[in-house]
């Protein structure tokens, strides 16, 4: 088995974590927001490097003003894990203790009548809370007021995805190598995750073994059916690697594929092309969309591409700028999403191929780089 060297990328430094809540602030204020409202999460973590240890219901709360020191509301008993975290340094902790109000205490860092930015995974129960205490007070999704918080990486951003691109390709050629007929979907995802994690990912988020007509089904996981001779074979996965996803497709077929699996991949392998081809800066999000969906559409399969060409990746494997039609917002250097388009026959087998690039300063650079041809497995 080759291993892959990694160096493991330098940390962020507080100077880091300070620039980025400083871009929340800046954002916000663009937006006409009065701040930002973090709890647990992408958010966070990207933030300050801090995340609890376990899921837990006590409100932790980051608030972000303009022209005031970050405040982090936490329950005292986390305190500890919180002064730990990287991004700390830089971030005035207060904390409430069990049996008091916590809402009480969120009131007095916010402005009675303010509008914020919150987590989109934020707890329904918080902001209930915290509408309750100050009903002056709106708020608004992270995502949709402020959509490219986290879209262009920083150097040490990129240097993560790319060591996370090389892990999933690493994955995806030893993966060609393992019997498929005869077995099932999910002992194939198990021999996927097993890759991902020996080749440096701390954690797998999906291992899609889409075979035969399960393949059709574009989320699909993976199930108890016995892969088959003939069948094509989806295989989507990722994970987190350094803290930053990867994410890459590929769609095998086992022994000789027939002549309409080869014909449909290759519409796939032409779209997937024109799509990473179309990406560079200053091009619109959407315009990446309309590139691959051309290639499918004008092979007459525009009805079988159930979904939008590609979405973000960073400190989570689905986030903004997505290449969606609708979405006009111009590419910028830094920015790291998928692009995956996809032929879905229904009762068939659908095909896949997908991924992850970057805007450069005058293009695009994948950060997976194996071969797009069908290949053959056993
Ligand atoms: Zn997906
Ligand atoms: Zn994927
Ligand atoms: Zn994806």
């Amino acid at each position: 088995m080759p291993t892959i060297t990694q160096t493991a990328p330098v940390p962020f430094t507080s100077e880091d974590y300070t620039a980025r809540m400083a871009r929340v602030v800046a954002q916000a204020q663009e937006a006409g927001l009065t701040g930002a409202i973090v709890t647990p999460g992408p958010d966070l973590v990207w933030l300050t490097g801090y995340q609890p240890t376990a899921i837990t219901e006590r409100l932790t709360m980051l608030v972000l003003l303009p022209d005031q020191q970050p405040t982090m509301l936490v329950p005292r008993l986390e305190r500890p894990d919180v002064e730990a975290a990287d991004g700390a340094a830089s971030v005035a902790i207060t904390d409430w203790v069990d049996a008091t109000d916590p809402y009480a205490a969120a009131s007095q860092l916010l402005r009675p009548d303010g509008t914020y930015a919150m987590s989109d995974s934020a707890w329904a129960m918080h902001l209930l809370g915290l509408q309750k205490v100050w009903p002056e007070s709106s708020y608004l999704s992270m995502t949709q007021s402020l959509p490219m918080l986290r879209a262009v990486k920083d150097a040490n951003e990129l240097a993560r995805l790319a060591a996370a691109g090389a892990a999933g390709d690493a994955t995806y050629e030893q993966i060609l190598s393992v019997r498929f007929a005869g077995r099932l979907e999910t002992d194939v995802a198990a021999d996927l995750a097993r890759l991902l994690r020996e080749f440096g990912h701390e954690q797998v988020d999906f291992t899609v073994v889409g075979s035969g007509p399960n393949g059709a089904n574009p989320h699909h996981e993976a199930g108890d059916r016995t892969i088959e001779p003939g069948d094509a074979v989806v295989l989507d996965f990722g994970g987190l690697m350094y803290g930053y996803g990867s994410d890459t497709t590929r769609t095998v077929c086992v022994g000789e594929p027939s002549q309409q699996i080869r014909e449909v991949h290759e519409i796939v392998r032409l779209a997937q092309q024109a799509g990473v081809d179309a990406v560079r800066p200053g091009v619109s999000c959407q315009a990446i969309d309309r590139a691959a969906r051309k290639v499918i559409a004008d092979a007459g399969y525009g009805e079988q591409f159930l979904h939008r060409t590609g979405h973000g990746i960073g400190v989570t494997t689905h986030e903004p700028p997505y290449m969606v039609e609708g979405e006009e917002r111009p590419l910028v250097p830094g920015m790291c999403f998928s692009v995956e388009p996809g032929i879905y026959l229904a009762g068939r087998f659908g095909v896949r191929i997908e991924d992850i690039v970057t805007v450069t300063g005058d293009g695009v650079r994948p950060f997976n780089n194996t071969d797009h041809a069908l290949q053959v497995v056993a």
